[in-house]
């Protein structure tokens, strides 16, 4: 069951539903999210049938979730949220454009490659500290040296910053320096790492999982809102398939679907689907016409001596494409850009 606090819901309000859910036997997980407090309730039958909350101050709403993930389903939610990144909007009646390399390696070549980002006309900064390597002899990102850079970039570029945590130990250090974590595709059902940025409070990007079905996606996002934390915002980036000229397949079809199931804003990256710069910008046209509500890419400056991904890293006249493309189409499905809507 879904207990929905008016918007206006004070926190005592929040507290006393949350003790008369305890008093009958059930268990309260509160998420707040930019509008509205949800309190999900768990309990037997029994407990939902007795436990009768709906004349109690400051609830709007009570009901019964069918889905599997309650807190994150769509089910009674009239409209999909916004999630706030610094400022930054990522929801329904916005487009969110998100460029950076994939990853940190020195000072010079983030603080380039945000300056591209901004001058394409992003409005948040990615960039991997710690990356999750196939291998273990590769480039496995600067740490904390590089959560320092992107905070260092972020200062005189103005871009806020979405960064990837693979360890549920550097969670509380990455979430010190970003405004948005990452959960990447190889951790999707890492429940302890999920556990840990929920409790953190910050925005969180749930890439899926290279095998993930949409339920177990949501469910993965649902471990992190019931620990209390709404601002997820889901990345679709390409499913494992029997193609091997391309890196994955795009799923457009999550894209729709998923913002049926779902409340969540939900965002494509095309640069990790395809591996391959020339098809970047053809499958974000595809997702942005899907109803993505953002698009996030890999941009380097030098992408011949990048140390992660340089084959599928935007520059030039394909970042000057795909920044046309961020720019004409979500106008056309009735969205802004979120570039002019930070602060
Ligand atoms: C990334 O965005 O840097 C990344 C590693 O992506 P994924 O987890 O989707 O492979
Ligand atoms: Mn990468």
């Amino acid at each position: 069951m879904v207990i929905v606090m008016a918007t206006g819901a004070s926190d005592t309000d929040i507290a006393d539903v949350v003790a008369h859910i305890d008093n009958h036997g059930g268990q309260a997980f509160v998420s707040r999210g930019v509008t509205r407090t949800i309190i999900g309730v768990v309990g037997t039958e029994d407990v939902l049938e007795t436990m009768d909350a709906d004349g109690l101050p400051g609830v709007a709403e009570t009901m019964r979730i069918t889905a599997p993930y309650k807190l994150v389903s769509a089910q009674n939610h009239a409209r999909r949220s916004t999630v706030r990144v610094g400022g930054v909007p990522i929801g329904p009646d916005t487009f969110t454009f998100i460029a950076g390399p994939c990853a940190v390696e020195t000072a010079e070549q983030t603080l380039e490659s945000a300056w591209m980002a901004k001058r394409a006309g992003a409005s948040l900064l990615r960039g991997g500290a710690y990356k999750p390597r196939t291998s273990p002899y590769a480039f496995q990102g600067l740490g904390v040296e590089g959560l320092r850079i992107l905070a260092e970039v972020r200062d005189v570029v103005g871009l806020p910053i979405v960064t990837e945590v693979t360890d549920p130990n550097d969670v509380d250090t990455v979430a010190e320096y970003a405004d948005m974590l990452q959960i990447g595709t190889r951790n999707m059902q890492n429940f302890g790492l999920l556990n840990a940025v929920g409790a953190t409070g910050k925005p969180v990007m749930l890439k899926r999982g290279l095998t993930a079905t949409y339920e177990e996606w949501l469910m993965a996002a649902e471990y992190i809102a019931q620990r209390g934390n709404l601002d997820i915002v889901l990345c679709e980036r390409g499913v494992r398939s029997f193609e091997p000229s391309i890196r994955n397949m795009l799923d457009v079809s999550a894209i729709a679907m998923v913002q049926r199931l779902s409340h969540l804003p939900v965002i494509v990256d095309p640069s990790h689907a395809a591996g391959r710069r020339d098809l970047v910008v053809p499958l974000a046209r595809a997702g942005i016409a899907a109803g993505a509500d953002g698009v996030m890419v890999d941009v380097h400056p030098h992408p011949e001596a990048a140390l992660c991904d340089g084959a599928q890293a935007l520059f030039g006249d394909l970042l000057a494409e795909l920044s046309q493309a961020v720019t004409i189409i979500p106008p056309l499905l009735g969205r802004t850009s979120a570039a002019h809507l930070a602060g």
